[in-house]
């Protein structure tokens, strides 16, 4: 094997999964400084988009604004693009991609594409209840407005239903889907993925 197909092989490359407000964000951001990896949040990339009001933050603004899911088209095609940033990288954190299945199966045709795959998908998991008042106090210093208000907020429960959670059996049929208990202190949820991560 060379050296390149090597280190693709040994890549981490872990699929952040749950509901809005899971806290795929916050363990994102504890997981990259501990296994030295790129994350990538396309919820980020579309609000540094709007904020810059680029091309792409223009279409995506009134997606976002409603709580409604962006197009896959132009969700792959931006994922893709980071990815190929990146590619001198120790692995990814994909957090809140994909959300669907054409999604899921673009991510797995491009990554063997390119000799990589991935390893995990680790799903953080807690009541709707307990997610919601997450939401809002998280809206109230955001500044986001799809944490603000309720029905947005029920809007995006309501796509992750219809159109995220068929991927619990997609990464189940690859045996590559784990649940993770989301409630908790940060650190204890940390210390339960790295756990998991450790493992693999
Ligand atoms: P998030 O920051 O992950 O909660 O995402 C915020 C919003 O960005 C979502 O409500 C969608 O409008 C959009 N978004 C983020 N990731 C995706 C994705 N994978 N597919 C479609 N829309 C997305």
């Amino acid at each position: 094997m060379g050296i390149f197909n090597k280190k693709f092989a040994e890549m981490i490359n872990i699929v952040l999964f749950g509901k809005p407000g899971a806290g795929k964000g916050t363990q994102a951001s504890f997981l990259k400084s501990q296994y030295d990896l790129v994350h990538i949040s396309t919820g980020d990339l579309f609000r540094f988009n709007i904020k810059n009001k680029t091309e792409l933050g223009i279409l995506a603004k009134s997606y976002l604004d409603k709580g409604d899911l962006v197009p896959d088209r132009v969700t792959i095609d931006m994922l893709e693009n980071e990815v190929d940033k990146n590619l001198d990288a120790k692995g990814f954190i994909f957090d809140g991609f994909p959300r669907t299945e054409s999604q899921a199966e673009a991510l797995d045709n491009f990554l063997e594409g390119k000799l990589m795959k991935i390893s995990a998908t680790l799903s953080l998991e807690a009541e709707d209840g307990i997610l919601i008042n997450r939401l809002i106090e998280r809206g109230k210093s955001s500044g986001r407005v799809d944490d603000q208000d309720e029905s947005k907020i029920k809007n995006r429960f309501e796509e992750y239903n219809h159109k995220t959670a068929p991927l619990i059996n997609y990464y189940k049929r690859q045996n590559k889907f784990h649940s993770i208990n989301g409630i908790g202190s940060i650190k204890e949820i940390t210390e339960r993925l790295i756990q998991l991560i450790d493992q693999l």
